[in-house]
């Protein structure tokens, strides 16, 4: 009688939880579970012969809690609407099966007699089963948000070095006093179990029920536990890079596919060298180039290029996302916001340059991950050369000036284009410069990882960076025309994170350089591209756009999105961000445009 009661208890003050943080109960969803759980009640406690809600389990039963309601609740917090009823009661579900499992493996270990072995085995149950709800509410108390899939797939695209970096950023001090709640956590369940163990033996009778128990809710867990919200999203993660993979398989189909009328090209009308410069975290709100109010002097090389002919500073571009990988995969191949084209089935600007008569380089100062390659990596990867300054899979700590060793390999006399992938301005903002661009330091020359300061320094390397290519470019490569963007912005309390979003985080620079020969050749792309100079872009539209710099369009050119074509049909209304969660007139500090 007491133990029915036990069930129906737990069973009602779960259902009053999800009631309470404003989930739609419709009893088809909470009702079917009713059943088995009672029986699943009744039949452990006659296995434990006592009732569940006592001390010796109350690691399962935080555990059980744990899983229940972590999701929903951190779900309602963030969103502050109510997640699906259908994938909740899977939440319920799983919690409560693994309740029943623990409590239940609990009886089976009293056969081992060995109630130190027994309770370490408990423990350490408890400590695996928790870990998921574990990372999901640290994560919340972090950031205020919820895991959602982009928090999920930049853990998942990462490698090991940036996520020990990444996790060093957003939790800082915290980690050790996280590792130390931890351990005490763990502790303080071990001697819990212990206590159990030594007082409870447990006979034939009772290790049965506790078998068949177990294995009705492992069998449970087996069928929902890929049903839950969180593990879905993981699908979806996966799956996604899965289909990043899929890019690799066709594309020798899709490169022969590819047409361009070499007889009208840039490479065809003047020889010569074309560089793409992709910036990283850089954000035009703390350059003084693009914003004139920003306290550090930090772009003079840039600054002092504004009067040059033939040299064009765009100062209302934005990134149509906030991380590296999603906003690459867009600005270096036809898929945009604007198109529903998929990036494994799309050419890319390594594609088009090659096949208008570049030989193509790719040098990076970025990570080049692990087995699944990033999108970045994997278009990289079709340039006639490629090459990473850190040839481990894994994330640069050398300077950006590192790339200069690659440009002194091409050769002049010869078309090139080139992409040069920076590491820029990621944090840890005080790793990204030599000493001799310390110039800023914080009032007591502390906390410099994350500091205005050394963001400002990284700017100022960065601009050193630039003019170093360009002059060698200029001098060695008959540089003919230069881009430079950033892949995103980044604001400077919180970096780059989509699910706490603000405009510092896609407002990037841009800047074209078009030489006098270009110029002459292509007057009216010069024309365009200087026109406009006050409008509005958004970096995935990057692919057409150096398209037609190249003047190579071909059978995958749209050319209503490539600026420097009359055509370009976009302006600040009709563009978004964040893959068109926001439009760019959201921006408050948005600019008029210029026609
Ligand atoms: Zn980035």
């Amino acid at each position: 009688m007491q133990s029915t009661a036990a069930a129906v208890a737990y069973f009602f003050m779960l259902i009053s939880f999800y009631i309470d943080i404003g989930q739609d109960m419709s009893p088809k969803y909470y009702f079917p579970m009713f059943l088995p759980i009672v029986v699943g009640f009744i039949l452990s406690q006659s296995a434990r012969s006592r009732l569940f809600f006592r001390r010796d389990n109350l690691p399962n039963l935080i555990t059980a809690v744990g899983w229940c309601v972590t999701f929903p609740i951190l779900y309602t917090w963030t969103y502050e609407r109510p997640w699906f009823m259908s994938l909740i009661c899977y939440d319920a579900i799983v919690g409560t099966a693994i309740f029943l499992m623990l409590s239940n493996v609990g009886v089976l270990l009293t056969a081992i007699k060995c109630p130190r072995l027994s309770a370490a085995l408990m423990s350490a149950s408890n400590f695996f089963c928790l870990a998921i709800p574990f990372i999901q509410a640290v994560y919340y108390c972090m950031t205020w948000h919820c895991l959602s899939p982009e928090s999920l797939m930049a853990l998942y695209m990462t490698n090991w070095r940036e996520s020990i970096d990444f996790l060093q950023a957003t939790f800082g001090f915290f980690l050790l006093p996280i590792v130390g709640v931890i351990v005490f956590l763990l502790s303080k369940a071990y001697n819990v179990h212990r206590e159990f163990f030594s007082e409870f033996e447990g006979d034939w009778r009772q290790r049965l029920i506790a078998l068949i128990v177990v294995i009705g809710s492992v069998a449970t867990l087996a069928d929902y536990l890929p049903q839950t919200s969180i593990a879905e999203l993981w699908k979806d993660v996966t799956t996604y890079a899965a289909q990043l993979q899929e890019y690799k398989t066709d594309y020798d189909q899709r490169f022969d596919e590819l047409t361009i009328d070499r007889s009208s090209t840039l490479a065809s009308k003047a020889r010569g060298t074309v560089i793409v410069v992709i910036g990283e975290s850089a954000s035009r709100d703390y350059m003084k180039a693009f914003n004139p109010s920003f306290e550090y002097d930090d772009t003079p090389w840039l600054s002092a290029r504004t009067p040059d002919e033939g040299f064009l500073i765009y100062r209302n571009a934005y990134a149509c996302w906030s991380q590296t990988v999603p906003v690459l995969q867009r600005a270096l191949t036809e898929q945009s916001q604007y198109n529903d084209k998929e990036f494994f089935n799309s050419i890319s600007i390594v594609d088009v340059a090659k096949k208008s008569g570049y030989h193509t380089y790719w040098f990076s100062n970025q990570g080049r991950y692990g087995e699944f390659d990033s999108a970045t990596t994997l278009v990289a990867k079709t340039a006639d050369e490629s090459r990473w300054t850190d040839d481990a899979y894994d994330f640069s700590n050398k300077y950006d000036v590192e790339l200069l060793n690659d440009l002194e390999r091409v050769d002049g006399r010869e078309n090139n284009f080139i992409v040069l992938h920076l590491i820029g301005s990621h944090i840890y903002y005080n790793n990204r410069y030599p000493k001799d661009f310390k110039r800023w330091v914080t009032a007591d020359g502390t906390g410099m990882a994350l500091a205005t300061e050394a963001y400002a320094n990284t700017i100022l390397y960065t601009d050193y960076v630039l003019s170093r290519v360009f002059d060698y470019a200029r001098e060695h490569l008959n540089l003919q025309a230069m881009i430079y963007f950033s892949d995103h912005g980044e604001n400077l309390r919180i970096s780059h994170n989509p699910d706490v979003f603000s405009f510092d985080m896609v407002r990037i620079p841009m800047w074209i350089y078009l030489s006098a020969e270009y110029r002459k050749v292509l007057p009216s792309r010069a024309e365009t591209l200087l026109k406009n100079r006050g409008r509005y872009f958004t970096n995935d539209m990057m692919y057409d756009t150096v398209s037609g710099i190249l003047n190579a369009a071909s059978n995958k050119y749209d050319a209503g999105q490539d600026f420097s074509s009359t055509e370009y049909n976009f302006d600040r209304a009709t563009l978004t961000t964040m893959l068109g969660r926001y439009r760019l007139t959201d921006d408050p500090d948005g600019a008029a445009e210029e026609f």
